[in-house]
């Protein structure tokens, strides 16, 4: 099997722009990272008035941003009641309040391009226990924000997805879904519009203060810039060595099928929804667009492993789910790294008057946006730029030095073999009891 190792979505995409030749050699904003959250920066600081370039190491959105599932939905990430007992009720309520907002906002961005699509979206109990937990989850989210989210028993969740491998779980009806390349495109073209210079594939080596402002190296020559936001956030290295000690990336993998039979889409995903289980592999999978094809996502590995390998083990877990994806052909595998911070939510910053946002934990399509757009606004010292992201302590750890992440070495196999054994072990136990 020949398996196309690039993203599904770039099949047949626009062209890229022209590598940068020069970097300019002055400017007001520096944006470093062209994902989502360094294109909202860059919009946002021009819509104030900034002149503004990007500066991309790859073409913008080669990183996670046109890699990903495109599942789009508010909270920031589902492990709330973790963040009740960090933070207490009032701030979690307002960071789970501004999830929903900042969603709101990129839904809004995307529906003006044309490209969002409202799907709804499950998430999978796959052992009672987790059903348990996803039931107090929903109370917690709903007496917190106004989502309308619905707990589902095993049967109601088949009306959505036809598995005899889960125990219910919860329906969110205000979820939906982009083709991130296209989304990623539109807000390119509407960035590269409103006056902003693109620098692709021109890497920023080194940030030093320089005057009122910085000087940045980069790869095609130095750069002085008033303001600098970094939007690295999981392609993270060195340069910004403070950022990356608090910073950690995983890879996600993601699989695409061949074109499916007429029919079988409609019978195995009848809802047509955004799926993802809650089991520690963190699987992740949806139809195509056109509805033809399963793309199926998850951490195959917390490394960097073969495509080949990746598919092979996320082929295993969508069989789990629909006994005949045994059966049908990948032909597409592709990789991307996810940034994390210590605190599993995301952090808006800036350290020795350079601004950040980053550390979406694999939820980043609907919050990079908006926190991109907050980290640009707190660089020109705009009061909107006011956000509970920026309110937590960001975390270090001492056996992370802002290199490769060698703990996720020891935590790969632990995992797999400790930690997803256990539950494997729990959701047979569960079914035969
Ligand atoms: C396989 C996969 C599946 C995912 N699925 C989902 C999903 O379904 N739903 C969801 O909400 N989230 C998902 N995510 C996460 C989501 O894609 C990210 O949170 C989001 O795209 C982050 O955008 P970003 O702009 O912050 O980072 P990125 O898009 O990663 O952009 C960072 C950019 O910074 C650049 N850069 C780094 N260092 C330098 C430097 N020194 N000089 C110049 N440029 C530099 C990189 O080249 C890169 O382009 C997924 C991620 C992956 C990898």
């Amino acid at each position: 099997m020949t398996l196309i190792t690039t993203p599904y979505w770039w099949d047949g995409a626009a062209e890229l722009p022209a590598p940068c030749e020069r970097a300019p050699e002055r400017v007001e904003v520096a944006v470093v990272g062209g994902g989502f959250t360094g294109l909202s920066a860059a919009l946002t600081a021009v819509e104030k008035g900034a002149q503004v370039a990007v500066f991309d190491a790859l073409q913008p959105g080669q990183g996670a941003s046109t890699r990903n599932g495109g599942m789009i939905g508010a909270p920031h990430r589902p492990e709330l009641a973790r963040e009740l007992e960090t933070y207490g009720r009032d701030f979690a309520g307002r960071l789970v309040r501004e999830g929903v907002e900042g969603f709101e906002y990129t839904r809004a961005l995307h529906e003006a391009a044309d490209v969002y699509q409202p799907t709804g979206r499950v998430m999978m109990a796959y052992t009672r226990a987790q059903q348990e937990k996803l039931k107090r989850q929903a109370d917690l989210l709903n007496g917190l924000s106004d989502q309308g989210i619905e707990v589902l028993s095993a049967d109601e969740m088949r009306a959505h997805v036809r598995s005899e491998t889960h125990f219910g779980g919860i329906y969110f009806p205000r979820h939906g879904a982009v083709q991130p390349r296209l989304a990623h495109d539109a807000m390119k073209a509407r960035a590269m519009a409103a006056g902003v210079e693109i620098c692709a594939e021109c890497g920023v080596h080194g940030i030093t203060p320089e005057g009122d402002g910085f000087r940045l190296s980069t790869e095609k020559g130095s750069t002085w810039a008033r303001r600098v936001v970094w939007a690295g956030n999981g392609y993270t290295g060195r340069v910004m060595p403070w950022l990356a000690r608090r910073i950690f990336r995983i890879p996600s993998f993601i699989i695409a099928t061949e074109e499916l039979a007429p029919g079988v889409i409609d019978r195995l995903a009848p809802g047509r929804r955004m799926m993802v289980e809650t089991r520690a592999r963190h699987s992740y999978f949806r139809p195509s667009p056109d509805g033809k094809r399963i793309l199926f996502g998850g951490r195959a590995a917390l490394v960097p492993i073969s495509h080949e390998e990746a598919a092979k083990r996320l082929q295993r877990t969508m069989t789990e789910i629909w006994p005949e994806a045994a059966e049908w052909k990948l032909t597409h595998s592709w990789q991307g790294f996810v940034g994390f911070t210590f605190a599993l939510t995301p952090h808006v910053g800036s350290h020795e008057g350079v601004h950040f946002a980053y550390g979406y934990c694999g939820n980043g399509v609907a919050l990079s946006p908006w926190l991109g757009r907050k980290a640009a606004l707190r660089a020109m010292g705009d009061s909107e730029g006011a956000t509970a992201f920026a309110e937590m302590p960001v975390q270090s750890r001492f056996y992370h030095w802002g290199g490769w992440p060698w703990f996720m070495h020891l935590a790969s196999p632990w995992w797999r073999f400790v930690v997803d054994s256990r539950e494997m072990a729990q959701a047979r136990r569960d079914r035969a009891g």
